[in-house]
């Protein structure tokens, strides 16, 4: 390591910090100006063993797990306590290792993740006991359900929501009672470490209940998804590792949950109230320059208000003020990588040349102070056709892709074909009509006049290649608890017995 102020993370394991057993660190930065913000330690598989058994060990003979259900919510309620009281110094490492621009870091990602937790906290706090009807087959009997954790999950989280992935990974499993070995993506493990940090200094959880490996995916990912002491698996990235991730898991037939891709639509009806709809497709496209799952890359305009929508639509678009993360008047930061910046890049080359036309047309902007980070400014689309490539496939830039429509049913039926099926919305004033077409949408959320409105109380989650499972709400807690059925017979005659005239030795009585 060549710069030692720079701040040092370690691994986490067993409620210790310590280095890889390479002693290897990899720097972390900043994805605007390029500058080394952290070195972080590079875990191998040996130390991602070690994770997973320090896991295991505090699952099946540490107290987490059989604590009170009430006494588990109070020490995640004092987490989110003092969680709260660092909300701006996570900012700022979140705006500084993702490119989240500060609005987006202080107003919605910290904010919304301890919302999210708190409801956690909260969901910890129940009797993992349900009744069930009476059953008199065969005889009468007692029967209910027992709620358990399923033991040790490990988590792999991607680079685009840091702070907010890790929230949704760590939270429901804690409160379900389970421990956690949690992998952040390489480029942005800054946030997750300092939220790692800071549940260790309040001393609460027991050792090896909650584990932090910072590494490769495919060495640590690997590691997770085929020891047999790891139950449980929850993924959150690209649909290709996805499956990489379920096939892997099945060697051992650990619990899957995968929230994948989307390519989501954006339906704008004939009667949409356009002053909305206009601002509402760009915080569906652009948000976080469109680096996010359920963004609405795909947009469907009705032919009859086409020309006005789009109008407006690029003036508002050709508007949005990319620059530094730090600046209050940005609207779009860097993208991720150069990487990523060469996939857009890649992309909009893809819509040339199959014709579409750039009504807006990305480009890296010139000024000096951003020359050292990802940026690109959007990209809009129209004459696209739902079979190219620009609106079958997840971009993960600011590139919309826009579709105009004469019939609603064709636009349905065009918003249905994809592999993906993780959101989309409906833009109309006319709710009973939305309400009908969002029944016709083949996704696992619609919003109607709003997008990416994520609530703790609402399940999230994808139909088709977007996912396996679903995360918030009580499905996020159910996620990351089995279910045992107890039977208790309640009769004493042995010849009102089921098995009596089945298997039963002939025996006079
Ligand atoms: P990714 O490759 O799917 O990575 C997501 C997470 O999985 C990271 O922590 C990654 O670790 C880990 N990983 C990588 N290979 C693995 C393997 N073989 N087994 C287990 N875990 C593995 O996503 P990405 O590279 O960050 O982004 C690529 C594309 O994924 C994006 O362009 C976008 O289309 C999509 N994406 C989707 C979401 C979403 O929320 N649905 C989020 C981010 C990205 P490393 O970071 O160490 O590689
Ligand atoms: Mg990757």
């Amino acid at each position: 390591m060549s710069d030692n102020s720079l701040p040092i993370f370690n691994l986490y394991i067993n409620g210790q910090w310590r280095a890889g057993r390479s002693e290897h660190y990899e720097p972390a930065y900043d994805p605007a100006t390029g500058e080394v913000l952290a070195h972080v330690a590079k875990a191998d598989a040996e130390d991602t063993r070690d994770a997973i058994r320090a896991a295991r060990q505090a699952f099946d003979h540490g107290a987490w797990p059989n604590m009170a259900p009430g006494e588990r919510s109070r020490i995640l309620h004092q987490i989110v306590n003092v969680l709260e009281e660092h909300q701006t110094e996570l900012a700022d490492w979140e705006m500084h290792n993702s490119g989240a621009t500060w609005r987006k870091a202080n107003l919605m990602d910290i904010p919304t993740g301890l919302v999210h937790f708190r409801h956690f906290a909260r969901l910890a706090d129940f009797e993992p006991l349900e009744p069930l009807p009476q059953i008199t087959f065969p005889t009468l009997s007692y029967n209910f359900v027992r709620h358990e954790p399923i033991g040790v999950c490990g988590q792999i989280i991607p680079w685009n929501f840091p702070f907010l992935m890790a929230v949704w990974k760590i939270a429901p499993a804690l409160a379900a009672g389970n421990c956690v070995v949690l992998k952040p993506a390489s480029y942005t493990p800054l946030s997750a470490l300092k939220l790692v940090e800071i549940i260790h200094e309040t001393g609460l959880l027991p050792p090896g209940t909650l584990n932090l490996v910072t590494g490769p995916g495919s060495v640590i990912g690997t590691e997770l998804c085929t020891n047999p002491l790891v139950d449980k698996i929850a993924f959150t990235g690209s649909t290709e590792v996805g499956r990489d991730v379920m096939r892997q898991a099945s060697s051992t037939v650990k619990k899957v949950t995968l929230e994948l891709g989307g390519k989501n639509p954006t339906l704008i009806l004939d009667d949409a109230e356009l002053d909305i709809a206009v601002e509402g497709s760009l915080w569906a496209a652009f948000m976080h320059n469109g680096q996010v799952c359920e963004a609405g890359t795909r947009l469907f305009v009705s032919g009859k208000i086409y020309d006005r929508f789009m109008e407006r639509l690029v003036d508002r678009a050709s508007k949005l003020h990319i620059g530094l993360p730090a600046d209050g008047t940005t609207d779009l930061g860097p993208l991720i990588s150069a990487g990523q910046l060469r996939t857009v890049e890649g992309y909009i080359q893809a819509g040339l040349d199959a014709g579409a036309t750039p009504v807006l047309l990305g480009r890296r902007p010139t000024e000096p102070e951003l020359a050292h980070g990802h940026f690109i400014t959007p990209t809009i689309f129209t004459n696209v056709r739902n079979d190219m490539r620009i609106a079958q496939e997840e971009i993960f830039g600011p590139v919309l892709s826009v579709i105009k429509y004469d019939s609603l049913e064709e636009a349905i039926r065009l918003a249905n074909e994809t592999i993906y099926g993780l959101a989309a919305s409906v833009w109309s004033a006319d709710i009973d009509r939305a309400v009908k077409v969002a029944y016709q949408i083949r996704a696992g959320t619609v919003w109607i006049n709003d997008h990416h409105i994520i609530s703790a109380e609402a399940p999230f989650g994808g139909y088709k290649q977007s996912g396996l499972g679903r995360e918030l709400g009580e499905w996020g807690m159910k996620a990351y608890s089995e279910v045992k059925h107890i039977h208790v017979d309640l009769s004493r005659v042995r010849k009102n017995r089921f098995w009596y005239d089945i298997l039963t030795p002939q025996i006079d009585d």
